[in-house]
């Protein structure tokens, strides 16, 4: 645990970057760089992550956009206007991952638009726009940014159980944000295996990381 009080009796190098991976942006010794699968897909992906995300030790995103081709990853929360459009703009078609969710029109948000079955004949014209956060980062990132609120979106048809039990806050049908884009991306592409690879690298990723962290209580349901 570094505390700041003892910092300035530090002769030099008070607060020593520590050396820090130039891919996955982690320190050397928790590097990730080794579960990078490189894949390439027929849609593309562009990963808008909650700022509060970007140095979670258990955040997939990042592994992700290292992984996946073409893929874009984007830190903010509010974005300006001008920027989500250049990042939503032509020729692909914009979709982005995310459930209908019951009282949005009554927080003043945008009906989605409904999703046109012709685009999925071609998702090599898709592009897939993923939020990147808790549930209720996600939320508010959503809330915050109307352009994201009209979308077209996709519900994630039936998903195999998480691999993903080293984040208590995930409810037990949450996905990692790899997962679900994964997942997302087999159904757009109709492809079911294309993307186990990313999936196996994944586990390992996982396991890196629990080895890092404490055990978790026992879990009492199911
Ligand atoms: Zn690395």
């Amino acid at each position: 645990m570094h505390t700041r009080s003892g910092d300035a009796a530090r002769p030099i190098a008070a607060q020593p970057a520590r050396s820090q991976c130039p891919h996955c942006l982690r320190p050397q010794r928790s590097c990730i760089c080794q579960w990078i699968s490189p894949h390439t897909s027929q849609v593309e992906v562009l990963i808008l992550q909650h700022p509060l995300e970007v140095h979670q030790a258990k955040g997939s995103a990042r592994l992700l956009h290292l992984s996946l081709s073409p893929s874009q990853l984007v830190v903010g929360e509010q974005f300006e206007a001008a920027q989500l459009e250049q990042l939503l703009a032509g020729p692909r078609r914009n979709i982005l991952l995310y459930p209908e969710m019951p009282g949005e029109q009554s927080l003043g948000m945008a009906s989605a638009q409904p999703l046109d079955p012709a685009w999925l004949q071609e998702p090599q014209q898709l592009r897939l726009i993923v939020l990147d956060g808790t549930w209720r980062k996600s939320r508010k990132m959503l809330y915050l940014n109307p352009a994201l609120q009209s979308l077209p979106r996709l519900p994630l048809k039936a998903t195999p159980p998480s691999h993903y039990l080293i984040r208590k806050a995930h409810l037990p049908d949450q996905l990692s944000t790899l997962e679900a884009t994964v997942y997302a991306l087999a159904q757009l592409e109709q492809a079911a295996q294309r993307y186990d690879g990313l999936i196996a690298s994944f586990d390992g990723f996982v396991a890196q990381q629990a080895a890092f962290m404490p055990p978790l209580p026992p879990r009492s349901d199911n």
